[in-house]
């Protein structure tokens, strides 16, 4: 069950009492934000609005949303970071699943006992990490947790950064990652190239995913070489605040021109198949906004990520982009 930080959340209404508030956080948790919302509308008589279109990460907070809204604090929950805040009126509020994961630890430690691990975790279940290295510890497996680095806790990755778990691999033999996602997990394995296992409270099941990564690896590598094909680019700056990147799309510009390609320049706040059919004269597109649009996404077109249109300079100028994925931030 997914447990929001409501005290939190009431201490700091009480303290500013804001004339109304918006909420948002992952689409899993929106259930629960929408009781948290309820909660706050009877407990303080105030207009408490879901943001409720998605909110990926710390990159993608919607608060133009609550500016636009003119709700005086936005609430963003679920995205745990070593910071509070990211920006004025904006609180970043736990959320933390209490699901167990000693049944699915003891499965575990019959597949990886005697190996060296890393165990890493996104925000909703960073508060079990060391509960699960002592049950691993005993079961003979020899466990490390990473550093954190920038935002990221000890232990933490997100879809596009990876310090905890890139830091550790020379060190270690194989990672676990604490949670359901198949996302994340796959992550580490791309930037890390090593094998990688989901310890999934809820199925209570061991799965690894180093294959499924292996795949994603293999149609991003295949997008590049296809746009090393192509005679026009568009590159695309993304529209949520902390995916912006236009210094880096303007950079990636100027070397494609400087290798003979043309290039038209766009911006979208969400980039998907349907509004990239929309563009003409294309025949390949960079985004420098979240790198796992491209990677884990079908186009009709080649879309390169970041360390992707990286790797297709180097195409262009016959080098070698052996582990261009097996890097700790893909920004
Ligand atoms: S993977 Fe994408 S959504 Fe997640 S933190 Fe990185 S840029 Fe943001």
């Amino acid at each position: 069950m997914i447990i929001i930080d409501e005290e939190r959340i009431f201490k700091e209404i009480q303290d500013k009492n804001p004339a109304s508030v918006s909420l948002n956080g992952p689409d899993g948790i929106l259930p629960q934000v929408q009781e948290t919302a309820i909660r706050i509308s009877k407990k303080f008589g105030i207009p408490a609005y879901v943001l409720a279109d998605t909110t990926w990460g710390t990159c993608d907070l919607n608060t133009n949303g609550a500016k636009i809204l003119g709700s005086e604090i936005q609430f963003n929950i679920g995205h745990t970071i070593n910071t509070e805040s990211l920006e004025k009126n904006v609180v970043l509020i736990d959320a933390y699943d209490d699901v167990e994961f000693d049944s699915v630890a003891k499965k575990c430690i019959d597949i990886l006992k005697g190996k060296t691990v890393s165990l890493v975790t996104d925000s909703q279940h960073l508060d079990q990490i060391y509960k699960v290295e002592k049950i691993l510890t005993e079961g003979n497996i020899t466990v490390k947790i990473g550093k954190g680095k920038g935002q990221l806790n000890d232990g933490q990755v997100f879809g596009c950064e990876f310090y905890p778990a890139t830091s550790l691999k020379k060190e270690v033999d194989a990672y676990v990652f604490l949670g359901q996602s198949n996302f994340h997990a796959a992550g580490i394995a791309l930037s890390t190239n090593l094998p990688t296992y989901v310890l999934d409270p809820y199925f209570n099941e061991v799965r690894e995913v180093t294959e499924f990564a292996q795949k994603l690896r293999k149609k991003a590598t295949l997008a590049i070489y296809k746009a090393s094909e192509a005679k026009t680019f568009g590159v695309i700056v993304g529209l949520k605040e902390g995916q912006l990147s236009k210094v880096f799309a303007l950079k990636i510009k100027r070397e494609l021109e400087k290798e003979g390609k043309e290039v038209q320049l766009f911006a979208l706040t969400d980039i998907t198949n349907d509004r990239l059919r929309n563009l003409k004269g294309i025949d390949a597109f960079v985004q420098v906004a979240c790198p796992r649009i491209s990677t884990d996404n079908q186009f009709d077109k080649p879309v390169l990520s970041s360390p992707q249109a990286n790797a297709l300079l180097k195409v262009l100028r016959n080098e070698s982009i052996e582990e261009y994925l097996e890097i700790p931030h893909w920004l």
